[in-house]
Order: structure tokens, then sequence, then C-alpha cells
């Protein structure tokens, strides 16, 4: 017998685990609504133009394969924190801004895990009820401890705040508060501006870090600085903030990882400090980032014509999730007038958090061949118009 044969099974993952059921099914009307990556009309996954002239870009120059700094690649640094907080932002001219490339969004919060995990002991970290569940894997896995604050309130289908912003106030000051940049995930709910306000105050009050997940810059609205709104506000009101950024969905660099931890400080020595153990923290876990994906994200955002044409790009993007999500709350409001479908269009980005019981996603799976996570989410990005008509008919069916 093997050695390990005591280790146990660990669970599919509530996420991917959806793509793999999906991909054995037989059913030839069957729809993947799990995963959040963008497909197109056809449903198809998608490859940027922009991305592909950056590549005939870097293939014409002859980029070499050699290592990059621990680091990582510094025209990637500068384009991602130029995104996050807009050029020229005094923070930067400071020197006080740290950014250290990373294996996409989950290598940024791993990181950033692993630092607070070292340098703030004790420290906890809130994290929303519900949030993307990865979240919990990646703050558990580096032993940091963390709880849960309200965050969606399923009769209004819409934000806690009162929730939230009671359990943020009951937090031990000092806490490090995970707060998702926009397009909340699972639950497409975000503060409004005057929340989002409300909500820096009271860290600045109770001393409290704020840690952002910014993973949809850009697909929310379509608009990347309307996007960066609540981190750039938290950072003008003179707090410090800790930011991992992703370029897996505005860029659709998925698979390359491409992303960044940047974290805002009062001052440019500790933020030389920081840099300097996250760098040392980044050695051990993949000693250099992979160059491929960065050095498209730094010829995109450093090319202005490139630049330009991402954004009209991203723009499409979002406008067809918008176009879909319009379609399914008429299909739905024309088959079951009695319930209130608005939350399908009020909700933003990717997903759209239904409120339906695992018991009714098992029936949209099994009955209806729409495969989708077991809290309720269904990912927009993942549905074309020519399926709403069959999306509504399910999800009527089920909900009944
Ligand atoms: N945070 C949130 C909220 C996400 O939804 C995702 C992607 N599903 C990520 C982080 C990280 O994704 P990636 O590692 O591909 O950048």
């Amino acid at each position: 017998a093997s050695r390990l044969s005591g280790v146990e099974m660990a669970p599919p993952d509530p996420i991917l685990g959806v793509s793999e059921a999906f991909k054995r099914s037989s059913d030839p009307n069957k729809l993947n609504l799990g995963v959040g990556a963008y497909r197109t009309e056809e449903l198809q996954p998608l490859v940027l133009d922009v991305v592909k002239k950056a590549e005939a870009k870097m293939l014409a120059a002859g980029y070499n394969k050699e290592y990059l700094p621990i680091e990582g690649l510094d025209s990637f640094r500068k384009a991602t924190v130029d995104l996050l907080l807009g050029a020229d932002h005094p923070a930067i001219k400071q020197d006080r801004v740290v950014c250290i490339q990373a294996l996409s969004g989950t290598g940024a919060l791993r990181v950033g895990a692993a630092f607070i995990g070292k340098f703030m002991p004790g420290t906890k970290v809130f994290i929303s009820n519900p949030t993307w569940g990865n979240h919990m894997n990646i703050f558990g896995d580096e032993r940091v401890e963390w709880a849960k604050y309200r965050y969606f309130d399923p009769e209004t289908v819409g934000l806690d705040f009162a929730g939230m912003t009671a359990d943020l106030e009951a937090a031990p000051d000092g806490s490090v508060v995970l707060l998702h940049g926009c397009a909340h995930n699972p639950t497409g709910v975000d503060p409004t501006p005057e929340q989002w306000k409300a909500i820096a105050e009271l860290c600045k009050r109770k001393g409290h870090l704020p840690f952002f997940d910014v993973a949809y810059q850009g697909f929310a609205t379509g608009d990347l600085d309307k996007d960066a709104f609540a981190p750039r506000l938290f950072v003008d009101s003179g707090l410090e903030v800790v930011v991992a950024q992703s370029y897996s969905k505005n860029l659709g660099l998925y698979g390359e990882r491409v992303g960044a931890l940047n974290l805002v400080l009062a001052d440019a020595e500790s933020a030389k400090r920081v840099l300097s153990q996250l760098k040392r923290i980044a050695r051990a876990l993949w000693s250099n980032p992979p160059t491929h994906g960065a050095r498209i994200a730094a010829e995109v955002v450093g090319d202005p014509a490139m630049f330009e044409e991402w954004k009209g790009e991203m723009a499409g993007m979002a406008g067809r999730i918008a176009k879909v999500r319009g379609e399914l709350r008429a299909a739905l409001e024309a088959r079951c007038p009695e319930k209130d479908w608005s939350f399908v269009t009020k909700q933003i980005g990717m997903f759209s958090y239904t409120g339906m019981s695992p018991k009714q996603v098992d029936n949209m799976t099994n009955k209806h061949a729409v495969f989708m996570t077991r809290d309720g989410r269904i990912s927009l990005a993942g549905l074309s118009s020519a399926k709403v008509a069959a999306l509504a008919d399910g999800i009527v069916d089920s909900v009944r």
C-alpha cells in the first residue's frame, strides 16, 4: 500500500468542478454558466484583437526568455499602477506605491496573505459573506485568521449596508478588510459611491487596512476609470491600501496568469522595505513571474493606439453582458410576471446571483442542462442571446 493511502479526497472545487461536470455531459443543449470566463455570442472563448497585435509585435521584436526580476517586468508594473491609480497620481511621484508582479489575482492575493501572516501576526481578515470561494482557501492556507462580515441581503437582493458596517465596526481596530473593487463576485452587488465614502471613513476611524481585490476593472461598467472609483477614493482619502489586480478578465489573459499586488503606503521608506519583503516571499513561491502575459499587458497599456483599441474591446465585452442581462430579465418577466426580476439588470459585472437554492440549482442542471454553482450564481458572460429563452424556461421551472 502507498505510504499516502491515508490521504483523503479533497472536495471538488465548487466553481471549476462545474466545468468538469459540464464537459462530462452529453446533452447537446448544455450551457456552462459556472466559471467566470467571457464567451462570444457563439459561446466561444475570445482572444482580444489587441492581444493578437501585441503578440505579433513581441514576436517581431524577438524577445528572449530570460528570467524577469523577482518583482516582475518594470514596464508592466508601471502600466499596472497607472491603470489602478490613474497616471500621474501623486502617490506614484512620491514613490510610495509598491507593486510586485504576481501569478494573476490569485497569486497577488496569496502574496498579500503571506505578507499579512508574516508581518501583521494576529491580525484578522474580514471577508464579505458571500464571497469568491477561493478567498477562504487563500487566507486559510496561509494560516491567516479570517471571519465574515455581512454583505448580501436576500430580502432586497441588494447590499446589507447596515449589517456590513455594524460588523466592520465590531471588528478589532486595525483589522484587514477584504473588499471587491467593483463587480462583487458572486452577488454583482456593489456599494454606491456614498456607501463607499462611509466605508472609507469607517476604515479610517477604526484603523482598518482595506485590501481590495480588483479582478474586474473595466468589466463592470466597461470603463477602467469608473471601475477604479473605490480604491482611488480610499487612497485619496489618505488611507493606506493593499490591492490585488488581475488581467484575466479585462484583457482575457486567463491562462497566462497576469496580475500584481500593490500597496499604497504613507511614505517612500516603508514602501521600499515592504517591496523587499514581498520579493522575499515571491522568491520562495515562484522565484520570478512569467514573461509572456506581462509583456502583452505592458505593450497594450503602454501604446496609446493599442490602449484605445483595448478600451473599445473591453466596452464591447461589458456591453454584450449588459445586453443579455436585459434580454434575460425581459424573458423572465414575460414568463413569470408575478416575481420581481429587476435584480438581473441591477447587478453588475459577469455574474447574477439568482437566489436559487441548491435544490433548484440541481433541477437547473439535471433537467435543463444548465451548469452553475450551487450558490445560485450564473455567469452571464457564458450566456448568448440565442440561449436566453431556454435559460429563462429553466429558471422559471426551477423557482416556481
Ligand atoms: N478575485 C475574484 C473576486 C475573482 O472572481 C477572480 C477570478 N475568478 C480572482 C480574484 C482571480 O482570478 P485570477 O487568478 O485568474 O486573476
